[in-house]
């Protein structure tokens, strides 16, 4: 018996929800609140046909601002918040859970909006010279609220998606029962799948497009190596889908796995890229359009960015388009018993799979169905322990049997090909 509140209706919300449907016997209550209510409202209705038990509510709410969430958290009284929305609200709904001793989950770590606004400014470049990385992401801020977070006796989950979420689960389950000590990590996440545009992001372009044209780098002896975009190729034949090429990408959870497991020498994320995408990118990019500076055009102030975002489809409408598969997941090399061990642990799912069971493509799907997972061992008490925590925190084994009954199963390769 549970109520969650969930913020945000996009596509991995759409999935998160619909999985939290199926799970009946921990979420009983729901409302869901966006920007855009009627993306909540036709969600609300679809559920109510097909006849999931949970009673659902909805709400309009603006995430950016903590006044109006701290009055939909008092009005609702959720046992847990679920922030679906984009990266950008974290803070501000983590400090509405604070205000209101209510537990937080979340499926991406915090950056802010305007990357030129002065006093972050200074704080990122302090932190790209003391850190050597120069995303504009990073987990300083959240995990700041360690203290805070555990006075007040409530849990933050923090990036319960995919990746980070379960790559960061397999670490902590290949070290509980595979190795006595972890030496290389890399991570792996190739997505097969053509929604035949030729150029489109499977989620949140805004997000998506910052991410992959930003600096890659990688985790070695305990401090940063940043290389310069897409710098780092290399090809690898991924189980059920072929061979692909992946490029070297800063992602997060280097960051949070880099501190719990200190004993890793080298941490590497690798994501696949076709031709097209590359080069549509390369392109936007050299014309300013990925560009998160206002621009004047005939007298209004444009964001490059957010103005491509809304030539661009809509990520949750590629569900029915996306054919193929996605293949996402972990390579351990490290010791057992004195002895040299690899693993592989990775997740195949198939696109039209995920949109005949819910609607949405692979992408939303294997970031919803974790976030679901994430919240019902908090709300189940499993995952429960005041302070903010990444997912190779806890304990992964409620985790993996969740993946299994809720449409991720996961293989183990004790003899992978390696990545050089
Ligand atoms: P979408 O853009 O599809 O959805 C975002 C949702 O948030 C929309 O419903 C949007 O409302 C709502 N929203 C945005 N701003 C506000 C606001 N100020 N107040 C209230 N609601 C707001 O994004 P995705 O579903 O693709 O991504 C959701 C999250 O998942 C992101 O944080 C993303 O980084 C993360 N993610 C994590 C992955 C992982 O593996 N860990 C992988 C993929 C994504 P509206 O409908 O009005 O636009």
């Amino acid at each position: 018996m549970s109520r969650l509140l969930v913020i945000g209706c996009g596509g991995v919300a759409q999935v998160a929800i619909q999985k939290c449907a199926q799970n009946k016997e921990v979420f009983t209550e729901m409302c869901l609140a966006s920007r855009t209510v009627s993306k909540c409202d036709a969600l609300k209705e679809k559920l109510e046909k097909q006849g999931y038990p949970v009673k659902i509510t909805t709400a309009t709410v603006n995430a950016d601002d903590v006044k109006d969430l701290v009055k939909l958290i008092k009005d609702y009284k959720p046992d847990a918040v679920l922030n679906v929305a984009l990266p950008y609200q974290d803070l501000t709904i983590m400090d509405a859970c604070l205000e209101c001793k209510v537990d937080y989950i979340d499926t991406a770590n915090y950056e802010p909006e305007d990357t030129d606004e002065p006093v972050w400014r200074a704080a990122y470049e302090k932190r790209c010279k003391e850190k050597g990385f120069t995303a504009y992401f990073d987990y300083s801020y959240q995990w700041e609220y360690m203290d805070k977070f555990k006075e007040a006796g409530i849990t933050g989950l923090l990036g319960t998606g995919f990746d980070p979420g379960v790559t960061s689960v397999f670490t902590a389950y290949a070290k509980k029962h595979y190795f006595d000590r972890i030496d290389t990590i890399d991570i792996l996440d190739c997505n097969g799948g053509d929604h035949g545009y030729a150029f489109a992001t499977n989620f949140n372009p805004e997000i998506n497009l910052r991410e992959v044209s930003a600096n890659g780098s990688y985790w070695e002896d305990g401090h940063w190596v940043e290389t310069k975009p897409m710098e780092i190729k290399r090809e690898y034949d991924f189980p059920q889908v072929g061979m692909k090429d992946m490029y070297l990408l800063h992602h997060e959870e280097i960051e949070a796995l880099g501190k719990n497991f200190p004993e890793v020498k080298r941490i590497r994320f690798f994501m696949t890229f076709g031709q097209s995408y590359l080069d549509h990118m390369r392109c936007l990019e050299d014309v300013g359009m990925l560009s998160t500076t206002p621009i004047k055009f005939e007298g209004k102030d444009i964001v490059p960015i957010q103005f491509l975002k809304a030539l661009l489809p809509d990520p949750a409408s590629l569900g029915p388009r996306t054919v193929g598969k996605t293949n996402i997941g972990c390579i351990f090399k490290g010791v057992k018993d004195g002895k040299e061990k690899t693993i592989y642990i990775y997740n195949v799912c198939d696109h039209q799979e995920c949109y005949k069971e819910l609607g949405s493509q692979a992408i939303s799907y294997t970031t919803g169905v974790p976030a679901m997972i994430g919240t019902a061992l908090v709300l189940t008490g499993k995952w429960k322990q005041p302070g903010v925590y990444t997912t190779d925190e806890f304990d992964p084994d409620p985790y993996m049997e969740l993946l299994n009954e809720y449409g991720l199963p996961w293989v183990v390769d004790e003899a992978p090909k390696l990545v050089d």
